[in-house]
């Protein structure tokens, strides 16, 4: 079966004005050049042309925004707010985004290649309420009393009680597949605790991330109190992790470049919390709503292109239904609308970039080299820019790369097996623990399986929710803390314990 090719690419003309002026950074509430001069193509997935021109910052301009973040949280009127002047703020944000959502949704789709009606109603209503949602946790943030009892200081009488303070200056290092999702999962949390920020969008996609930092200053969030640094991660992003004046860094990216980041705290000892890969398995039982089953395994792989941390890339399905549902996943896939975003026909678009469709590329070949067969896809697509086919890959075995290591890309290892037993071992034998997928109408069986399986998150029957009150996060090498829910605020938070001698 060959994959059906949505054809049209038409560049909305709103926003021409956008692209043409220079992408700059935002430093202390101003938009200004890189010190060194230097910008960088920005490209469009969907054809390969280059779209845009961002600075390109570095060291220098990484110590600059950290300078202004140290003096907006010190001095600024950002750290004399009330907590409500500042939750009025944050919510603002959303608002502006929700008044830019056709803008900010239609730069996702150039930049980064996803269907404009996925990037409006998952990425930027997802951004706007983590916004608000953050904006009311602002007001909330309190310590406790505790009562003492200190035994070497019979008859005295104290009052203790714990404050809940920003951590600082925060450095935010974020990845390419949901740019706008993945700088509000950052920001939010950061501006409800009080924090500043020097925020690093990824080289591949720096547009909405941009676009956001011109709304936050409409929002009235003062100078200095956010700051984009766009530019590569070996320099720019490099500098922002090792900076002896950050107190904290957050990075969403790759495993590799987490372990990265880790050494690079290690000079101040920074606070450090990572989201990172997965390799997420996806498990259909014989006693599940089929229907449902493999339209939601499809849409667990092939949402956002197979860009998803989260991604159900190992589905392993009950023997007796495997052919069925290897089936109905097959004919999803080989019948996707594959295409540009701006076409209101996609249903996949192209992957990110050039480099990123080698990867899944190389992947595919590997598999396929190593005995596993494409019962769908299998292939690039032969047209410009990005693109491959949604794939299943049958026959695939424990150790293949295919199986084993994070492909982000649309392609799905499609697995058989017996019993619980045999499905609890393969399922938890990963060096990742981001998520997991359940799919029966047993709940006891969903329920036990939920807790055996090592991942910070399980859907049953349902796969990809995700909402601004739904902590997120990893079991072993997918990552360090939880985004999203109160969770994400003790990220940005230290306890400061005060006893007084009544
Ligand atoms: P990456 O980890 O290299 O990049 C993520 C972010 O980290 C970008 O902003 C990048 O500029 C920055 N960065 C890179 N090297 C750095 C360094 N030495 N110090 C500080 N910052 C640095 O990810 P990628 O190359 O864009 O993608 C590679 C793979 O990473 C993907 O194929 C996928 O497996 C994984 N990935 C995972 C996620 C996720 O959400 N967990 C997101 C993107 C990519």
């Amino acid at each position: 079966m060959s994959t059906s090719i949505a054809s049209e690419h038409a560049v909305p003309s709103e926003l021409r004005s956008f692209l043409s002026s220079p992408k700059q950074l935002l430093i202390n509430g101003r938009w200004v050049n890189a010190q060194s001069g230097k910008t960088f193509d920005v490209f469009d997935p969907a054809t390969d042309d280059v779209i845009a021109q961002a600075a390109e910052g570095n060291s220098a301009d990484i110590d600059a925004a950290v300078v202004a973040a140290r003096a907006a949280f010190d001095e600024g009127p950002w750290s004399k707010m009330t907590a409500s002047e500042r939750s009025r703020l944050i919510w603002k944000i959303g608002d502006l985004i929700e008044e830019n959502a056709d803008q900010l949704a239609q730069l996702e789709t150039l930049d980064n290649g996803k269907p404009f009606a996925v990037a409006k109603a998952a990425d930027v209503a997802l951004a706007a309420d983590m916004f608000r949602y953050m904006a009311g946790w602002a007001t909330k943030i309190e310590g406790n009393t505790i009562p003492l009892n200190v035994p070497y200081a019979p008859g005295s009488e104290f009052h203790a009680y714990t404050l809940k303070e920003p951590i600082g200056v925060v450095g935010q290092i974020i990845p390419w597949n949901f740019p706008l999702l993945m700088a509000a999962w950052k920001l939010g949390p950061a501006l409800a605790t009080g924090c500043t920020i020097v925020l690093k969008p990824a080289e591949q996609t720096p547009l909405s991330a941009i676009r956001l930092g011109e709304l936050v200053t409409e929002a009235g969030i003062p100078d200095g109190v956010v700051n984009i640094v766009t530019g590569f991660g070996e320099t720019a992003g490099a500098a922002l992790a090792s900076h002896d004046d950050v107190d904290k860094i957050a990075f969403t990216g790759s495993t590799e470049v987490g372990k990265l980041i880790i050494g690079a705290a290690t000079g101040n000892l920074k606070k450090v919390t990572l989201e990172l890969g997965g390799k997420s398995p996806n498990v259909i039982y014989d006693d599940a709503d089929i229907d449902t089953a493999v339209a939601g395994a499809a849409d667990a792989i092939f949402f956002n292109q197979g860009q998803v941390c989260s991604a159900g890339s190992r589905l392993y399905i009950q023997s007796g239904i495997y052919d069925e549902v290897v089936a109905g996943v097959s004919e999803i896939a080989s019948n996707m609308k594959v295409g540009s975003g701006f076409d209101p026909s996609t249903q996949m678009g192209p992957l990110v970039s050039r480099e990123q469709f080698e990867r899944v590329s190389g992947y595919l070949q590997a598999g396929l080299d190593a005995g596993a067969e494409a019962a769908a896809g299998g292939a690039a697509l032969d047209r410009n820019g990005y693109f491959v086919q949604p794939t299943v890959l049958k026959n695939a075995t424990p150790e293949m790369s295919v199986v084993r290591e994070e492909i982000f890309g649309p392609v799905v290892a499609a697995m058989p097996f017996e019993n619980d037993n045999e499905l609890k071992a393969h399922a938890n034998d990963s060096s990742y623990g981001l998520a997991a997928g359940i799919w029966t109408r047993d709940i006891s069986k969903a329920h036990r399986l939920a807790k055996a399986v090592k991942a910070g998150t399980v859907w049953i029957n349902c796969y990809s929710i995700f909402d601004a009150a739904l902590p997120f996060g990893g079991y072993k090498q997918s990552g360090w803390g939880r985004e999203m829910g109160h969770a994400a605020l003790e990220n940005y938070l230290q306890t400061k314990s005060v006893c007084v001698n009544l």
